[in-house]
């Protein structure tokens, strides 16, 4: 009985003040419309093959083509790609999902990303397993969340792999990476990315998710710990490039 007053409830609350996609604040949809979906820009092509982001003319692009040994052969990753670019409503999306708590964002979001990667193509690699990049602890439990986790679930289910959210653990608190030269983002993460578990990765041909692809040294950092654990790839998915 109190299960049908609340459902009475909930359809009233619905009735009076329908629910608006969390991003446009428009169109009366769950969480993130279609219009808004649809604004979400793919990262034009020729796209770097190693990093996947959008390049002017020859690839790979600068960030990749200035590794050490050129080419991207430095990146501990084989490849990476992005579901769209970091601009408009999905920058927008990113920022209430992230920064706003909107944990609603999350599924389709999520959904967003495991649509491009399998149906439309974009990862083009077999894998055994989704690992989300993680945050510390206590960032977790400041956002009562860990985005990318969120974002790799529905990922992993397309791809029927298992998700793998303790593969990889942040051991030490680390300053915000926006704004930093690459160098000092690499140096500031330094030790601070472990994976405990080896025995989960051994042999494993990764798929590791993050929210957005700026320049990889998150991503790769993560990357290296997997490979050093035991993984035998690690293909880099994220939600958004550029930012
Ligand atoms: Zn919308
Ligand atoms: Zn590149």
């Amino acid at each position: 009985m109190a299960e049908a007053a609340r459902l009475a409830w909930d359809g009233l609350l619905d009735f009076l003040y329908p629910p608006r996609c969390l991003v446009c604040e428009e169109h009366a949809r769950p969480a993130l419309c279609n219009s808004c979906t649809a604004c979400f820009t793919p990262v034009p092509t020729p796209a770097c093959p190693v990093c996947g982001r959008p390049v002017e003319g020859s690839s790979p692009c600068r960030l990749c083509a200035g590794m050490p040994t050129g080419g991207g052969g430095d990146w501990a990753f084989a490849s990476a790609r992005a579901a769209a670019i970091y601009e408009g409503p999905l920058r927008h999306a990113i920022h209430r999902f992230k920064y706003g708590r909107m944990i609603l964002l999350g599924e389709p979001l999520g959904a967003f990303l495991a649509n491009r990667l399998v149906v439309d193509g974009l990862l083009g690699e077999a894998v055994d397993a989704v690992v989300p990049v993680p945050i510390h602890p206590v960032r977790q439990r400041e956002r009562g969340f860990n985005q990318t986790e969120l974002l790799a679930a529905p990922v992993a289910a397309m791809l029927s792999v298992p998700l793998l959210p303790r593969a990889l653990r942040r051991v030490r608190r680390t300053p915000p990476q926006v704004g930093l030269p690459p160098e000092a983002r690499r140096a500031n993460l330094q030790d601070a990315i472990a994976a405990p578990e080896p025995k989960l990765l051994a042999g494993c041909r990764v798929l590791l998710v993050d929210d957005v692809f700026t320049t990889g040294t998150t991503t790769d950092t993560c990357a290296r710990s997997l490979k050093e654990a035991g993984a035998a790839c690690v293909y880099v998915a994220t939600l958004a490039a550029g930012g």
